[in-house]
């Protein structure tokens, strides 16, 4: 009995389907593509869904494989459903020039869904040797072991595994319905925009309401900026508020990229790598002294010791 979980495993059988090609044309465009699918899974295609493309043994004769590679099995895409299942129709024949079977791929009666590469690992391919002794990844016989047929459901635990791996996250914008694949860098700048935006930003301007270094008092200009930085702070020392100045934009970017800091006394320290007349356009003078408190100072040694270009 197959339990459907609203993931699937799209399974690729290389001698018969042009998965380089499909994936490599597939990064040109942003239409949908038609996947077809048995007609028993009809009623379980939603759009927002996700998947995986998946490769298992690739037994591509080396006439079959001409110029192409072997492929070794594993992950090559993580996509998402976009429809639900429609009966094919000659629109969805376009997908024929994939299908390596000689025969068309439409037929009268098959099924079909539409669906998105949100995540293309042709490139760098999750493969199975790699990650097929953790745990969820595991546990997930049909990922592992495959199945005869073009898709089965994959584990919610097993698919949230593999974008772990991957780096990816999936968000959910508040304006739409719609959901984004985050890749690492969009990911930290999302968390640090949303902890910054919501906490951390609202908690600084609530006990300052200038800049730190010069008295900008224009909030629209005013930047929450971690002392010790967002990306190496625990839980904690992201959202507490000693660890924060509200600065203007120039010392922002000065202070964030160690050309700044200051000495337990406030005064500052300017790096040599910012040059004389540099501190005078950024508003930068060896004279300035800021107040802290000492919750401040474990977040500065660390900005001295570690961001402060030397
Ligand atoms: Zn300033």
């Amino acid at each position: 009995m197959i339990k459907y979980t609203n993931f699937w495993i799209f399974l690729n059988n290389p001698k018969y389907w042009d998965l380089e090609k499909f994936l490599s044309d597939s990064k040109e465009t942003s239409l949908p593509l038609t996947w077809t699918i048995p007609k028993f899974q009809k009623d379980y295609f939603y759009p927002n869904q996700y998947g995986v493309l998946r490769v298992g043994k690739d037994k591509r004769t080396l006439k079959e494989l001409g110029s192409n590679k072997r492929l070794e099995s594993g992950v090559y895409a993580i996509v998402q459903i976009i429809s639900s299942a429609k009966e094919k129709n000659e629109e969805h024949a376009w997908d024929n020039i994939y299908n390596l079977n000689n025969e068309s791929s439409y037929l009268r009666g098959q099924y079909c869904i539409e669906l998105k590469i949100i995540h293309n690992l042709v490139d760098a391919p999750l493969f199975f040797k790699d990650i097929s002794n953790i745990p969820q990844i595991e546990n997930d016989k049909y990922l592992i072991s495959g199945y005869q047929a073009s898709s089965i459901p994959l584990s919610e635990s097993c698919f949230n595994k593999l974008l772990k791996i991957s780096n990816l996250d999936i968000v959910n914008s508040e304006k739409n319905d719609e959901y984004f694949i985050l890749t690492g860098l969009e990911k930290e700048i999302i968390s640090k925009y949303r902890v910054g935006q919501t906490n951390f930003r609202n908690n600084l301007l609530f006990h300052q309401s200038r800049c730190k270094i010069c008295k900008l008092s224009n909030e629209n200009f005013l930047i929450a900026s971690h002392i010790k930085p967002w990306s190496v702070s625990n839980e904690f020392e992201k959202v507490d508020v000693h660890n924060g100045f509200l600065l203007c934009p120039h010392h922002d970017k000065l202070f964030d990229g160690g050309y700044i800091s200051f000495k337990d006394n406030g005064e500052i320290l300017i790096s040599p790598l910012l040059n004389q007349a540099d501190q005078l356009l950024m508003n930068v003078n060896s004279k300035f002294k800021i107040k802290l408190n000492n919750e401040n100072l474990k977040y500065l040694k660390y900005h001295r010791e570690n961001i402060l270009k030397k």
